[in-house]
């Protein structure tokens, strides 16, 4: 990719600082060249969410509002893995996860919440408005109607409806505790094997503006056919987003317990912090994941993408079939993301 630097001067640089004692200082310096401004967001659809997030970056705007843009953009369009048209969970209810945080640190979330359309709009409010970081079910409910927000009707859309009638077919009643895909059967599977299937996933972005400023923002249904109460990595600061104005930042898709059993952001953004490019800092975070169950491995997809202080990205997944979007000064594509297994 255009913007990555070499990973062997990097590690060089980083061994040699490491002999100075110093190897727990940002790498980047006020002297580097910066890509900026720039937003990747996960999977293909990724380019509109990032047409939507880069109005308010090409006017000068910050990178919390560009993402908080991207993520409400998504969540408008009917997804199978975003917003209200999502897919449904075992008992056939829509509970979205959303969240956000901004280049001081500042994050807010909601979980499990159902009937309101924005969760990235109200994962903001918890962020400015509350002392709090998480908010789950019907306590964040009850927080975006009296913020404002319209509680919708509980139908489901069209598609979601059609693949959740599929799934009652085919899926035995009761509850999984361990969930692993299986393709063509598990939840979300079409998603992870993308062999030509217009299916998406969730929604994770990262933006740096025109001041270097980092922010991201997290949206989505979660695992189709999850438990209900189930909650994945997504709205999991430090599992599905992690963003450190000095370091870098980071977002995930796939199977969310995996991302939160290794902390999986928050470890990209530290691999970055060591020195690591954004895409060997993924690769060693999905190491990780494979590292710890070889063989569950084997069925399950997560990818993680990432962008350092310098707006370099990389990503990296399990199996083939992660995609990511990228949208700069210079230019607005999709990439395939390097896979493991
Ligand atoms: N990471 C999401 C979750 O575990 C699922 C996904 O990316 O599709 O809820």
């Amino acid at each position: 990719m255009r913007f990555k630097t070499d990973y062997k001067m990097d590690r060089k640089q980083f061994l040699q600082l490491s002999s100075m004692g110093l190897a727990s200082l940002p790498l980047s310096s006020p002297f580097s060249a910066t890509n900026k401004p720039i937003v990747i967001s996960t999977w293909d659809s990724g380019m509109e969410v990032n047409a939507a997030a880069w109005k308010i970056l090409s006017n000068k705007g910050k990178s919390v509002d560009a993402v908080e843009a991207g993520a409400t953009h998504i969540e408008d369009t009917i997804n199978c893995c975003v917003g209200l048209g999502g897919y449904p969970d075992r008992d056939g209810t829509v509970t979205l996860d959303a969240c956000i945080m901004d280049e001081r640190g500042n994050c807010g979330a909601v979980a499990g919440m159902e009937q309101i359309k924005h969760p990235i709009a109200v994962a903001r409010k918890v962020m400015e408005k509350t002392p709090h970081v998480l908010l789950v079910g019907d306590g964040a409910q009850q927080f975006a109607i009296e913020n404002g927000f319209v509680k919708e009707s509980k139908t489901l859309s069209a598609e979601a409806q059609d693949a959740y009638q599929k799934w009652l077919e085919t899926s035995e009643y009761k509850p999984q505790i361990n969930i692993e895909l299986k393709q063509g059967n598990g939840p979300s599977a079409p998603s992870f094997f993308t062999d030509g299937s217009p299916n998406h996933d969730t929604m994770g972005l990262v933006a740096m503006d025109c001041n270097g400023d980092l922010s991201g923002a997290v949206t989505t249904s979660g695992m189709a056919f999850k438990m209900h109460g189930r909650v994945g990595d997504s709205p999991i600061i430090g599992a599905g987003l992690f963003v450190d104005n000095e370091v870098g930042a980071a977002t995930s898709s796939g199977v969310g317990e995996e991302v939160i059993r290794i902390c999986g952001t928050h470890l990209v953004v530290e691999l970055m912090r060591q020195g690591y490019t954004p895409e060997m800092a993924c690769k060693k975070a999905i190491e990780r994941i494979v590292h710890r169950d070889p063989a569950k491995a084997k069925n399950i997809q997560v990818g993680f993408l990432a962008m350092n202080k310098k707006g370099e990205y990389g990503a990296y997944a399990i199996q083939k079939g992660f995609v990511f979007s990228v949208k700069s000064n210079t230019e607005n594509q999709i990439h395939a993301a390097k896979h493991l297994i």
